[in-house]
């Protein structure tokens, strides 16, 4: 059996007179950018997510790096944010010349831990960008309580986590403004780039709209050094015929990984499946364990035709790219551990028991001769 991390291509087909109509229109009225299609989906995805405004963009990486400057985050402040995640959030902090701070993540929910964050916040502190990763939120609660005695913004990484719910609220509406990608592989994603920003803060709406089209509210009239940073009208257009779809995707995703947790119990402490927090839904962006032969497993898999993934290798501190933040190995042990040690399983919405059954057995083989 072959079983592929994600099936873009049976979503497809699943999909396509409905998304075949849709591109078919909007090439033929030639409407391609900020056009009609983007303006309705902008509608939909704020009232999926229970926020007031939302505004398509490029990127998800670009999403947060306008939001940070919406809320006032300039050259020089420092921005708090988690050393487990993937680097387009510190990407998008440094993007903007602000200077990323990390702190460790939780052991058991692999999101930043918010004990550790007051002993990172310095009088430059700015603002905090918790990630919700994985596809769980995290601890929102203790975050917003820390940024308003601290007198900080947040601004939410829910690249992974579209409709995700910490205590019955939607990832993306704690702070001043959510970060959403619509990259391809994502819970929402395009046929190419995209992403969004969510928010209940009209000015924050209109900055974000100035700064996605070169600065601009009226068009020549620049008012502040803005970006092409737009989402195509053809990306909207698909991404709204899977809107309506995402919440069945979430639930089946979700009841993929009650079935992988439930199975793999059996192998006991040698697997480490992941911890629901309380209070929380999952939207199992990705389907992560923990294990100590973590490679010899993903070899192992793969000989047997299941495609598995490694979230993140490497993490940040440690990578080249941000050798100038100056943390050396041993500063953020959660994070290492867990880059020595998790495995991303297949997850999609389409994925079928035999498939979950299949990768099972496979993990269960590895461990008979050991
Ligand atoms: C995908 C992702 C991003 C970046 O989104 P792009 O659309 O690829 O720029 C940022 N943060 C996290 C956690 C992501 O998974």
């Amino acid at each position: 059996m072959q079983v592929p991390f994600v099936d873009l291509k049976l979503q497809y087909r699943n999909l396509r007179t409905d998304l075949m109509k849709t591109m078919d229109d909007v090439c033929s009225g030639a409407r391609f950018i900020l056009g009609p299609e983007l303006q309705e989906f902008e509608k939909n995805f704020a009232r999926f997510i229970g926020a007031n405004h939302a505004i398509g963009v490029s990127t998800g990486t670009d999403a947060i790096m306008m939001a940070l400057k919406a809320v006032g985050v300039n050259p020089g402040d420092e921005v708090i944010s988690v050393a487990n995640t993937f680097i387009a959030t510190i990407l998008a902090i440094s993007s903007g010349n602000a200077k990323p701070v990390l702190v460790d993540c939780d052991p058991l929910y692999y999101n930043i831990d918010p004990e550790k964050i007051e002993a990172a916040i310095t009088k430059k502190t700015k603002a905090i960008v918790p990630v919700h990763l994985y596809g769980q939120p995290a601890d929102m609660g203790p975050i917003m309580d820390i940024a308003k005695r601290h007198q900080l913004k947040v601004v939410e990484d829910a690249c992974q986590s579209h409709g995700a719910q910490y205590h019955g609220k939607t990832a993306g509406t704690f702070g001043e403004a959510g970060c959403f990608s619509f990259f391809p592989g994502k819970n929402l994603g395009g046929y190419g780039d995209g992403g969004g920003v969510v928010t209940n803060d009209p000015l924050v709406a209109e900055a974000i709209r100035m700064f996605r089209n070169y600065g601009q509210k009226v068009k020549y009239h620049h008012l502040t050094k803005g970006w092409n940073f737009r989402l195509d009208n053809l990306q909207a257009a698909i991404l709204d015929v899977k809107l309506k779809h995402l919440s069945q995707w979430s639930a089946s995703r979700n009841a993929a990984a009650q079935k992988y947790s439930r199975q793999l119990k059996e192998l006991g402490d040698r697997v480490v499946t992941p911890a629901e927090m309380p209070h929380a839904t999952h939207v199992y962006h990705l389907y992560i364990i923990r294990i100590k032969e973590r490679d010899a497993l993903q070899q192992y898999l793969k000989e047997k035709g299941v495609e598995t993934g490694i979230h993140y290798p490497i993490p940040i501190h440690l990578s080249p790219a941000y050798a100038d933040l100056g943390y050396k190995k041993g500063a953020f042990p959660v994070t290492e551990r867990n880059a020595d040690e998790v495995l991303s399983l297949p997850i999609f919405p389409e994925i079928t028991d035999d498939q979950i059954a299949y990768v099972v057995e496979s993990i269960k083989e590895f461990y008979k001769g050991r």
